[in-house]
């Protein structure tokens, strides 16, 4: 994998773009990857964005989802854009399969695929070029980073600040994670400078549930929460009749597992939900206890030191089981925990 800066001198000869992030895209994803999206619009590149999947309504307020392509609903088109890209950037993911179904396509593509992202352990032999840093706070910081570097920073308008600072603002939990370094207050004077209405942000992602979600939460933390205080531990399991009890959406349980983080004295919050074809877990952790390892080795995943997820294939009973055992082979890090 070249660094990313070899691309900078090529920005000027129009190019097929596809810009491309995980499924079940977050606001990092959709953020970053639209920002970017705006950035090569102006350069004069012909650029699409496709989601893997579909994503939560509470990003369709930013400028340009509604140009987006969901490749599960959307495939044909998306293929033949893939096929065609001379340049694939792959925005807020590590490993191809974190795109599920657009893996096979992605790895066929004859285009160079581009790396940028946060994640540890990427899969650098299967990109041309990229930049992959664990020390960022967000993808849509490291658009920024390329947007600066690449001599574009005049380029950043409203938009491409609401994005970015959509992204940023949600992979930091609102500034508060050590990756909150001055870096990131530094990429948001510069964003405001230019036009961004951060309040606005905050409402769109924040203020716009419906009231099952609340519903729904409140179910989950009444009835279906562990805490486990032997190993300063808490655990969500959230069966699938829940989701259709409570008409869940995509997102929106995104964010259910800070709750158990949020509990005196807890070290490891997880929420396992049953989504049909697969158990998919989240996993979030204070201080030294490295979730994306824990991902890792017991739940086919990965992720950050303190946030990371996982699925299994294995019944929802089963997981949950595994969980319990995982966290007795790890109590000798979870149980001394010092405040
Ligand atoms: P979340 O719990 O919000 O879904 O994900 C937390 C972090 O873990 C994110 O950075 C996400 O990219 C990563 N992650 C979530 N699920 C998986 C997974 O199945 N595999 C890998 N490698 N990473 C995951
Ligand atoms: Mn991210």
């Amino acid at each position: 994998m070249h660094a990313i800066n070899t691309i900078f001198p090529l920005l000027n000869q129009p190019k097929k773009v596809v810009i491309t992030m995980h499924q079940k895209p977050d606001a990092d994803a959709m953020g970053s990857t639209l920002g970017l999206y705006h950035l090569l619009t102006k350069l004069g590149h012909s650029c699409t964005v496709i989601s893997p999947t579909n994503w939560a309504d509470f990003l369709n307020w930013m400028p340009g989802c509604g140009q987006v392509l969901d490749y599960e609903t959307q495939t044909s088109k998306s293929n033949v854009l893939i096929e065609e890209a001379d340049w694939l950037f792959c925005l807020d993911f590590n490993i191809l399969s974190r795109t599920r179904r657009m893996e096979e396509p992605l790895k066929l593509a004859k285009g160079e695929r581009i790396l940028i992202d946060h994640h540890q352990e990427p899969q650098t032999s299967v990109f041309a070029y990229g930049i992959s840093d664990v020390t960022k706070s967000s993808t849509a910081e490291m658009v920024f980073d390329f947007i600066v570097e690449s001599g574009n920073i005049d380029l950043i308008d409203a938009a491409i600040g609401e994005c970015l600072y959509a992204g940023v603002m949600t992979d930091t939990g609102s500034f508060r994670f050590p990756s909150t370094k001055a870096s990131v207050h530094a990429m948001v004077y510069e964003l405001k400078k230019r036009g961004l209405e951060h309040s606005h942000v905050h409402e769109a992602l924040y203020d716009n549930f419906l009231e099952t979600r609340f519903r729904f939460i409140g179910h989950v933390l009444l009835n279906r929460m562990e805490v486990f205080y032997e190993y300063n531990t808490v655990l969500m399991i959230i069966p699938q009749s829940d989701l259709i009890k409570f008409n869940v959406r995509t997102g929106d349980t995104e964010g259910l597992v800070n709750y158990g983080l949020s509990i005196k004295g807890i070290k490891l919050a997880a929420v396992i939900i049953d989504r049909g074809e697969e158990r998919k877990s989240s996993f979030r952790s204070k201080d030294g206890f490295d979730v994306n390892t824990f991902a890792r080795t017991y739940f086919n995943g990965g992720g950050h030191f303190n946030a990371a997820g996982g699925f299994n294939k294995e019944p929802l009973e089963e997981v949950a089981i595994k969980f319990k055992e995982a966290i007795k082979e790890n109590a000798a890090q979870l149980s001394s925990y010092q405040f």
